[in-house]
C-alpha cells in the first residue's frame, strides 16, 4: 500500500478524538502512515502534544488559529519554547483570515508576525492557513522573513500567481478535499501545473471531507482521495503522487 501522510487535521476536535482508534485504523487500510495534528489555540494545544506524544506516527505543531478573537496573544518567546518539544515539528496554524472576520483585524496581522517570529527563533516550519487576504498574508511573509524558514501554505485555495509567489518564499502548497470538488477548476488548474517537489495533500479534518465523502465528517484516511484526484489530473499513478508528497513532507518537518 502506497504510504500517504495527511500534512493537516485536528484530531484532537472532539467528533474525531472520540473515535480516534477507529481513524486510526483507518489510516492504516488506506496506507496513510502519518498525520501531523495542527494546534488553532494555546487553551487545547497539551491536548494536540499528547496525541503525538502518545503514536509514533502523529506530529504536532504549536499556534493559535486566525480566526480565534478575544484570547490572550500569543507571544514568539513563549511559542518558540513550546516548539522546543521533539514531537512539535511546526509553528501554527497561523495566517490571516478576512473571510471569517471583518472589522479592524490589526491584531490578526500582529498574531501572523508574532507566529513567523517564533518559527525563526524555533527553526521549525510555518503552517500558513490565508484566507480572502492573499495580499498581506505575502506581504507580511516578505516583511518578516519567512523565507528563512520555509513553510506550507495549507489547504491552498488561492491563484497560480499566489502559489509562486508563496513558493519562491520556500513554501509548499498543500491541497485539500477542495481540489476533489466540481467547482473548483482553478485550484484543479493549480494541482496541474505546480511541481511534484513543491506538493504536500492534507484533510483539514473534521472539515472538508472529498468526494465521494463531501458534507460528511472528514478524516485522515480520506487524504487517499486528495492524491488520488491529484493523480488524475496530472495523468500519472498515484504511487508517484503519494511517493513525492510524503518525502516532501520529511523534507520539510524534519519528522523523525
Ligand atoms: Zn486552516
Ligand atoms: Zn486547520
Amino acid at each position: 500500500m502506497d504510504l500517504l501522510v495527511d500534512s493537516h487535521c485536528h484530531l484532537d476536535f472532539p467528533d474525531l478524538a472520540a473515535n480516534l482508534d477507529a481513524l486510526l485504523d483507518g489510516m492504516k487500510e488506506n496506507g496513510v502512515g502519518h498525520a501531523l495534528c495542527v494546534s488553532v489555540n494555546l487553551e487545547d494545544f497539551p491536548r494536540v502534544q499528547a496525541l503525538a506524544e502518545a503514536h509514533a506516527n502523529l506530529y504536532a505543531s504549536v499556534g493559535v488559529h486566525p480566526d480565534y478573537e478575544n484570547l490572550a496573544e500569543p507571544q514568539a518567546a513563549q511559542l518558540a519554547v513550546l516548539a522546543r518539544h521533539p514531537r512539535i515539528v511546526a509553528i501554527g496554524e497561523t495566517g490571516l483570515d478576512y473571510f471569517r472576520l471583518k472589522g479592524d483585524l490589526e491584531w490578526q496581522r500582529e498574531r501572523f508576525r508574532q507566529h513567523i517570529r517564533a518559527a525563526r527563533a524555533s527553526g521549525k516550519p510555518l503552517i500558513i492557513h490565508t484566507r480572502a487576504a492573499a495580499a498581506d498574508t505575502l506581504r507580511i511573509m516578505a516583511e518578516e522573513g519567512a523565507d528563512g524558514v520555509g513553510g506550507v501554505m495549507h489547504c491552498f485555495t488561492e491563484s497560480w500567481e499566489v502559489a509562486q509567489q508563496a513558493m519562491e518564499m520556500n513554501f509548499y502548497i498543500s491541497f485539500s478535499g477542495i481540489v476533489t470538488f466540481r467547482n473548483a477548476a482553478a485550484l484543479k488548474d493549480v494541482a496541474r501545473r505546480i511541481r511534484l517537489d513543491r506538493m504536500l495533500v492534507e484533510t483539514d479534518s473534521p472539515y472538508l471531507a472529498p468526494v465521494p465523502h463531501r458534507g460528511k465528517l472528514n478524516q485522515p484516511a480520506y487524504v487517499r482521495y486528495v492524491a488520488q484526484e491529484i493523480a488524475a489530473l496530472r495523468g500519472i499513478d498515484m504511487r508517484e503522487v503519494a511517493a513525492a508528497t510524503t518525502e516532501n513532507f520529511f523534507n520539510l518537518f524534519k519528522a523523525a
